[in-house]
């Protein structure tokens, strides 16, 4: 089942125009969740950033957040959904094509679910990455629907035979296609400030939770691709990848080239978050 304009329906029943300005224009943001057990993750928190962007967009959302949230449980419901993600997307409505925002258009609301199990091979093995440089727009913070140029990354990534691309700005290392990225150097976490240059990843703020419960140094400070090849250990962090160590960037191995002691670390005690969120 989806949630497709107000209503629980079957895929197949859905009918989209194309006068959806998200077609068009791209005009309209989304959020994924993660599901573990039945439950969705840290949903408050994504909740907060779908009214952040959708503000900055001043795009109206047409429910409450836990309107959201009890329509996102419901489709778990209908779904039966133990282990996956809900998609979520909306846009700002269908009306003929034109750039200004249109008067009479309401926001169109899509959500349904994927069974998708923990990416446990790679969160263990890790994954390997190229240096691209970092060709989106200011706003990175915001989750809008504008993924051509996370699109292209990735697909050089795979192009490159690698999983991921660690973008840049001049140098200046942002985030990932579809992740943001952390390295440790000397026992300090780094990662990229939460501003305009990055997406607010849920996953980096439980991260950085976690290495202040543990007393890990954490500075949100930016740093070279240099400093990154330079580093002891790299992983990018994700609602679908959680935590994922980053071997080698460029050909070159981070470290040792294998998950570092740091990572293992919060890996662990990013597992017992949800083991935690899941308990009765
Ligand atoms: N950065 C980008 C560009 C992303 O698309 C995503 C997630 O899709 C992230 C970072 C990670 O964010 P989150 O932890 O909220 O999934």
């Amino acid at each position: 089942m989806y949630f497709y304009k107000n209503e629980f329906v079957h895929k197949q029943d859905i009918q989209i125009s194309p006068d959806d300005r998200g077609y068009y224009f791209g005009d309209g943001i989304y959020e994924v969740f993660r599901v573990y057990n039945g439950q969705i993750y840290e949903g408050a928190a994504h909740m907060q950033r779908l009214e952040r962007t959708a503000s900055e967009v001043r795009l109206s959302l047409p429910h409450t957040s836990d309107e959201i949230l009890t329509i996102l449980n419901k489709l778990i419901g209908h779904n039966n959904l133990i282990e996956g993600t809900v998609y979520l997307q909306i846009t700002r409505g269908e009306a003929p094509r034109a750039h200004p925002f249109p008067t009479q258009a309401v926001p169109i609301v899509l959500a349904y679910c994927s069974e998708v199990k923990r990416p446990l091979a790679t969160i263990q093995n890790g994954i390997n990455a190229v240096t691209q440089p970092d060709i989106r727009w200011l706003r990175c913070d915001l989750k809008t629907l504008n993924l051509l140029p996370n699109v292209l990354a990735k697909q050089a990534a795979l192009d490159h035979g690698v999983q991921e691309v660690v973008l840049h700005r001049e140098g200046t290392v942002t985030e990932c296609s579809a992740s943001n990225l952390m390295m440790v150097k000397d026992q300090v976490l780094y990662t990229h400030p939460a501003n305009h240059l990055i997406l607010h990843g849920i996953t980096r703020a439980v991260v950085l939770r976690i290495a202040h419960a543990l007393q890990i140094p954490v500075k949100e400070e930016s740093f070279t691709t240099e400093q990154l090849l330079q580093a002891d250990e790299a992983f990018i962090t994700g609602t679908t990848v959680e935590i994922t160590p980053i071997l080698q960037i460029d050909g070159q191995s981070i470290g040792s080239g294998v998950p570092g002691p740091t990572t293992q670390k919060l890996q662990a005690e990013f597992e017992r978050t949800f083991l935690n969120q899941n308990t009765p």
